[in-house]
């Protein structure tokens, strides 16, 4: 059983709108992967990007709010958006996955709903429900009604709970980056991948810190907050470049691609 997560940078243009090549690309190998007998669950990303792209509504880190006013309408208006960029990314999953004959389920989830008993206890059934008929989880944040205080606020811890709740044996991440380097590759020309954490400490976090790019939400800080999730409930995560899809199948035979974090003594 394993978590796919791909964000935003994987799935879009700078423009905000779909990569489509990437995307058809990304759902024939997560389809073969799946034909192969492995469960899968997609954790998609992209949904504000998409919705902002297709109303026509543009994002600057210079135009972010600076009134309180505003800064509630920028939170309503992106919340619209999620909701129509959701739909635009349910219909291309529906009609790329339909195409290879499988099944999809959409799960909307809040930092609320797995906190709460009884519904987290829903969610955790309809995931087995829905992979127990075959067919492919796609989860999201529930970004229309999810604020600050309610929502879990990235996608990589999101897919980290994801995978903890469903006790998957590992969780892909596909990034815009190869994997978690020394250093800043984009600006350090020594920056080295590296290819295998078995700790997290506080040297690691030194080296992930950074902000994420604008039209996603995590950087390799979130990701090595999943990574810790992931060793807590004895799952592997790996870290891939989401430009190439096709590795996930070296990753599948065994090969050494992007970052892996795996506990010592995990299975
Ligand atoms: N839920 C957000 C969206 O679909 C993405 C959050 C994230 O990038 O971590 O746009």
């Amino acid at each position: 059983r394993i978590v796919f997560k791909v964000g935003t940078s994987s799935l879009t243009y700078e423009t905000g709108l779909i990569n489509i090549r990437q995307m058809e690309s990304l759902c024939r190998v997560l389809s073969d992967v799946r034909n192969s007998g492995r469960e899968v669950i997609l954790v998609s990303s992209g949904a504000i990007s998409v919705g902002l792209a297709k109303l026509g509504i543009v994002r600057t880190a210079h135009s972010m709010p600076e009134k309180q006013d505003d800064a509630v309408q920028a939170l309503t208006e992106k919340q619209a958006a999620a909701a129509v960029g959701q739909c635009e990314l349910m219909y291309l999953y529906d009609k790329h996955f339909t195409e290879y004959h499988h099944k999809l389920g959409q799960i909307l989830l809040t930092r609320e709903d797995i906190d709460h008993a009884w519904r987290k206890a829903n969610i955790v059934n309809t995931f087995e429900s829905l992979l127990g008929m075959g067919a492919i989880p796609i989860v999201n944040e529930n970004d229309t009604v999810a604020t600050e205080e309610i929502s879990v606020g990235d996608n990589d811890t999101l897919s980290a709970v994801v995978a903890g709740l469903t006790h998957a044996d590992a969780l892909v991440i596909l990034s815009d980056i190869d994997g978690l380097f020394t250093a800043n590759p984009a600006t350090n020309p020594d920056a080295r991948l590296i290819p295998r954490v078995t700790e997290i400490d506080d040297a690691l976090r030194g080296i992930a810190e950074g902000a994420g790019s604008l039209r996603g939400t995590g950087g390799m800080a979130t990701k090595i907050s999943a990574a810790g999730i992931c060793f807590e409930n004895d799952c592997t995560m790996t870290i891939i470049n989401g430009a190439y899809p096709e590795r996930i199948y070296d990753l599948l035979e065994g090969r050494s691609v992007g970052t892996l974090f795996q506990k010592e003594e995990s299975k």
